[in-house]
């Protein structure tokens, strides 16, 4: 069987802590964004799958690291979703650690994938996961999303201006506008994230 890349992926782990991470000898991409952002659903548009990941608007349902297998040491990691208004401090506080600590820490990590609003990129939450990522110098890719809500002009712009920002701010950052109702920028964003996981490995020949 030869499927394509991500429609390999087979849930393997979930975990809330770092300590219970997996060993850090493998490659991973990791997706990332505000939770409500269309982050599982992207996941589940790349593995063309209903239920990979899980869509909820509701709190607490998808506050762990998810993995999912794509095979030869690789995984998609489904990070929590964060930015919930009245989360307790206590859960808050260990999410950032979570958080930082992988992105920051994680030797596996290949690159980041960002998903954010097309309606709302770029807020608080956002900038500071691409700050605590910034360090290691790894890539991102950032998926624009719900593209198919904003006019053609309004997404092209919006484009244009998230594209500044990230080079302003000195991110390695590429960005695309995507949708999971449409399938608008899907080839791009498998390409994308394939040349993420490709980036760590080894030279054939
Ligand atoms: P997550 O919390 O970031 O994982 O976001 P979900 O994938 O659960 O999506 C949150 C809400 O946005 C759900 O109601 C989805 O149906 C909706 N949604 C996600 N992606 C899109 C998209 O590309 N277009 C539109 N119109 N709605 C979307």
């Amino acid at each position: 069987m030869n499927l394509p890349l991500f429609e390999r992926a087979q849930f393997v782990i979930s975990v809330n802590d770092i300590a219970a991470l997996p060993p850090d000898d493998a490659i991973e991409v990791a997706f990332v964004g505000r939770s409500n952002s269309g982050k599982s659903s992207a996941l589940n548009t790349l593995a063309r799958r209903d239920r990979l990941a899980f869509v909820s608007k509701t709190p607490g349902r998808t506050q762990l690291i998810n993995y999912f297998s794509l095979g030869e040491n690789r995984f998609l990691v489904d990070l929590p979703g964060y930015g919930f208004a009245g989360v307790p401090y206590a859960v808050k506080a260990h999410w950032e650690e979570l958080l930082s600590e992988y992105v920051g820490q994680r030797k596996s990590l290949s690159g980041l994938v960002l998903i954010m609003d097309a309606r709302h990129p770029l807020k608080p939450l956002d900038l500071q996961m691409l700050e605590w990522f910034a360090p290691t110098g790894k890539p991102v890719h950032v998926l624009l999303t719900k593209a198919d809500k904003l006019s053609r002009s309004t997404a092209v712009t919006t484009l244009r201006k998230v594209k500044h920002e990230l080079d302003t701010l000195d991110f390695n950052a590429t960005a695309q506008l995507f949708s999971s109702l449409n399938k608008q920028g899907v080839a791009e964003a498998e390409e994308r994230v394939s040349a993420l996981f490709a980036r760590q490995l080894p030279q054939s020949g």
